[in-house]
């Protein structure tokens, strides 16, 4: 079993494990009707020909109306490319599930993200009491590095204020003052998924920014960091970095 419960992992140190690697192997090779390596090659070389690219850029179709999804739905999948992170959402059950299935049905993996199940009592009196027992338990069960929360529909509606809240729960010790928690507010009756993704990116980049620029100097190391927004093709990833390796851009 890859997962045991004294020991619940999350996505990052789960897929790393040679017993996750070999199931994730059977998986490929009994279910999934695969390419062979040899076919898969051969595709990519072609991909990189001018008859490719002549097909590529003579295409007339366009998407109107593209499909469009919430905005925690973002923030989740932004919470999920920081290492060792757990995805948060404060409100209701029913859309993190919604959240989950849809990321699991795209990528065939299990993807992890915690709601602090919000309900009609807090629907009526605020979210507080469920954001300081969600982040106690998030922390104690997955023992994250970092914890991303967003926001459903219901908790936006009725108003809650996740800078209050989350100091809160610092305040009355249900999780460290230190600890990581960058935020960021995602009502889906505004924006998409993109907003989302948007909005969670600035947060985290607000919390370190705001909190742990003291001592440090503007600078450089030399490398792009690529940021690709919300990009759930990984196929595109590859193709990004062997761009930049042909120009030699060193990155993260
Ligand atoms: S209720 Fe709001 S947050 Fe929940 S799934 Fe629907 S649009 Fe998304």
């Amino acid at each position: 079993m890859s997962q045991h419960v004294e020991d619940i992992q999350p996505s990052y140190p789960l897929f790393t494990n040679d017993e996750y690697k070999e199931n994730l192997a059977r998986k490929k090779e009994m279910y999934e009707d695969c390419h062979s390596q040899q076919k898969i090659d051969e595709v990519f070389e072609w991909s990189t020909t001018e008859e490719y690219k002549e097909l590529n850029f003579s295409r007339k179709a366009l998407t109107i109306n593209p499909a469009k999804a919430c905005q925690p739905l973002g923030a989740v999948l932004c919470a999920l490319g920081f290492e060792k992170t757990m995805p948060y959402v404060h409100g209701s059950q029913g859309c993190v599930a919604y959240f989950r299935s849809y990321f699991n049905r795209h990528f065939k993996e299990p993807i992890a993200c915690v709601s602090d199940s919000m309900t009609e009592d807090a629907a009526v009196f605020g979210g507080q009491k469920n954001m300081c027992d969600g982040l106690e338990n998030c922390k104690v069960l997955y023992k994250p590095d970092m914890i991303a929360v967003s926001t459903t529909c219901m908790a936006e509606v009725i108003g809650d204020d996740l800078n209050a809240f989350i100091g809160n729960a610092r305040k009355k010790g249900h999780v460290p003052e230190d600890f990581p928690i960058p935020f960021a507010h995602t009502p889906s009756f505004v924006g998409s998924h993109t907003t989302g993704w948007d909005s969670m990116f600035e947060g985290v980049m607000r919390y370190f920014t705001l909190k742990h620029m003291e001592d440090k100097e503007v600078a450089s190391n030399g490398k792009i960091n690529i940021v690709p927004g919300f990009e759930t093709y990984l196929g595109n990833f590859r193709v990004i970095q062997r761009m930049l390796k042909e120009m030699d851009v060193d990155y993260t």
